[in-house]
């Protein structure tokens, strides 16, 4: 209960940029108190400020104007309206990550561009598992860069995760391939975590390389990776949507993790980047530190998005 607290408290933290220009905005909006159709085209305006995108905020301002145009409306009102739809467009994506225990290790290749977040999401994973008793091993698969392989070898310290790496350099097929090996064999066989390099200025590149893992993997488990995530960066905004047609054009992505939503007040693109595309959003990170991801729920972060409590 206290940990969920503390959890409810670091996510309204970091929604704060977003949500102050929200209840900001509508505060400022709705000082008539009355819903017309000016106010609702301002409001629409508003939304898509906070990167809710063009759609998505139509049919939010469509849904409140249905029955309550020409009446008289309060701004907590409208925020808790708002939430509420939010929450229900959010619902179907809202997918935590469940760890299939029939697939040892249950395997999970984490992709995106460079500075998205993927290492310390795996870090912040690891924790995560960690404390739920599980046991994890970490891939250093960004092999070019020695700092990224340190970064990754500092959070297995920290989480007590087993952090498998290689000299800078080598071969990240191989490495993920010798990963899952060493998993199997120290029977830390609950999670497994890749971590790849995101040198997106080569896209044939990187899509050789990541496919090049993948088969690596699927010799010794044709089912593998069981989750092929993608860690996008909230505070790139309208980019995180090419970034999705980019990596889906490149691998299977199964779910996505946004990062850096305390850095925004766009944090609206998660509400678009779920409307657009469906896909499974897995956990959201709200801060650097290991206790800021958490597993995506929808009505609390609806009703953070918008300022209002949660409990
Ligand atoms: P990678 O290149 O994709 O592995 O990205 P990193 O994991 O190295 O992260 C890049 C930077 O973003 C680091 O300084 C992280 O501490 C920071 N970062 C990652 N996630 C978050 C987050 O949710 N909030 C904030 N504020 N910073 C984050
Ligand atoms: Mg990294």
């Amino acid at each position: 209960m206290n940990e969920k607290r503390s959890w409810l408290g670091r996510l309204a933290a970091g929604l704060k940029r977003t949500s102050s220009r929200l209840s900001d905005g509508i505060a400022g909006i709705f000082v008539k108190r009355r819903l017309d159709k000016a106010t609702l085209a301002e409001l629409e305006d508003l939304l898509i400020s906070a990167d809710l995108g063009p759609a998505t905020a139509a049919k939010l301002v469509e849904e409140l104007g249905r029955d309550r145009l020409d009446k008289e409306i309060g701004e907590q009102e409208i925020r808790e309206i708002l939430a509420g739809s939010i929450a229900k467009l959010l619902e179907p994506v809202a997918q935590p990550l469940i760890l299939d225990p029939a697939h040892k290790p249950f395997t999970v290749l984490v992709v995106g561009v460079n500075g998205s977040g993927k290492t310390t999401t795996i870090g912040k994973l690891a924790q995560f598992h960690r404390e739920a008793g599980r046991r994890v091993v970490m891939a250093a698969g960004d092999t070019f860069r020695a700092a990224a392989i340190e970064q990754l070898k500092i959070w297995g310290a920290r989480t007590g995760a087993t952090v498998i790496a290689s000299e800078p350099g080598a071969d990240a097929a191989g490495l993920a391939y010798d990963a899952l090996v060493q998993a199997r064999a120290e029977s830390a066989d609950d999670l497994l975590l890749i971590d790849t390099a995101g040198r997106l200025h080569n896209k044939a590149d990187l899509m050789a390389e990541l496919q090049k893992i993948i088969r690596a993997l699927k010799k010794l488990d044709p089912m593998a990776p069981q989750e092929c995530l993608l860690v996008l960066d909230a505070t790139v905004g309208q980019n995180a949507h090419q970034q999705v047609e980019t990596f889906r054009s490149l691998v299977q992505v199964s779910g996505i993790v946004v990062t850096k939503l305390d850095g925004t007040a766009r944090g609206g693109v998660l509400v678009a980047l779920a409307q657009r595309f469906g896909l499974p959003v897995r956990a959201i990170g709200v801060g650097e530190s290991a206790d800021d991801l958490r597993p995506f729920e929808a009505a609390s972060f609806a009703r953070s998005l918008l300022g209002l409590p949660v409990d």
